[in-house]
């Protein structure tokens, strides 16, 4: 419901980029340089292989899970004493509310105008997976990008390997369609790196702080307004570097970067700073 379908042209776009990136790497770079009847040949393309594979299968998934949905029956704990208030309800008092879909939104959960619903733990909606990228299907989301970041430095290293390796020939190695082939994968990729590492990067930043993208942007602002009133502004669910990691990758550290998605919690409620304060004995 509220999705306008799977073939969209960022997600056509997404799946081409991938088919011609691996098409290239693997039957253009690998094969002219190391020759795929070669042990190192079969080694490269097999591990790239493997790694397109996991790439797909990361993305179908962050495609088509659910980010995470407001159950019907859901009701705010205003009664549980140790929610902080703060939690529940907006700064005037009210409780969280959403007008649209007519139903109380748990902490953290944020109504998406392009899902034309509410989603848990909402991070952002992505046009790339045409979908929200929320508390269930984050961490899919997150090692698919990691996978897509490996894969877009090992496509280059081959694909450098092949230039540097066909270059010291003569001007007849290589037919012309490999070469344009080797360009635009390489005019492909560049961009795709960059923009992939920079989104890699800025998500294990706000792992690091157990921060949403729109809670990061909310802070901005909340610092700014703590400050104007003389105050100190504190993110309410930062619990410290590792309770972050594991609230967002899992407990088993060894399942961090594995496809599987076991987040802590059912996304209606999270543990907050508070919490932690609250069950330690005074100092
Ligand atoms: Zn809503
Ligand atoms: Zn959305």
């Amino acid at each position: 419901m509220g999705r306008p379908g799977y073939l969209t042209l960022p997600i056509f776009s997404v799946l081409a980029a991938i088919g011609y990136v691996y098409y290239t790497t693997v039957f253009v770079a690998v094969a002219g340089w190391l020759g795929l009847a070669t042990a190192a040949g079969v080694a490269n393309a097999a591990a790239f292989t493997a790694l397109a594979a996991a790439c797909l299968a990361t993305y179908a998934v962050a495609v088509c899970r659910d980010p995470g949905r407001v159950p019907p029956a859901f009701l705010p704990d205003v009664e549980d004493a140790e929610t902080p208030v703060h939690e529940v309800k907006r700064k005037g008092g009210d409780l969280r509310y959403c007008q649209k879909c007519g139903h109380y939104k748990p902490p953290r959960a944020h109504h998406c105008r392009v899902c034309k619903r509410c989603v848990l733990k909402m991070d952002h909606h992505c046009i790339w997976i045409n979908n929200c990228v929320g508390h269930e299907n984050y961490k899919i989301f997150l090692v698919f990008v990691l996978y897509a970041v490996t894969a877009s430095f090992y496509s280059m290293i081959l694909i450098i390997g092949s230039v540097m390796h066909s270059a010291p020939k003569d001007e007849q190695s290589g037919s012309d369609s490999s070469k344009t082939s080797i360009i635009i994968c390489g005019v492909i990729l560049c961009p795709l790196t960059l923009a992939l590492t920079f989104l890699l990067g800025w998500h294990i930043y706000l792992i690091l702080q157990n921060k949403t993208t729109i809670e990061y942007h909310e802070g901005v602002r909340a610092m700014w307004l703590a400050e104007k009133g003389g105050d100190l502004y504190h993110h309410p669910y930062d619990l410290g570097v590792y309770e972050n990691l594991i609230s967002v990758l899992g407990r088993s550290i060894f399942c961090w970067f594995c496809p599987v998605s076991n987040n802590t919690g059912n996304g209606l409620r999270f543990r907050a700073s508070y919490d932690l304060t609250s069950s330690k004995p005074a100092m």
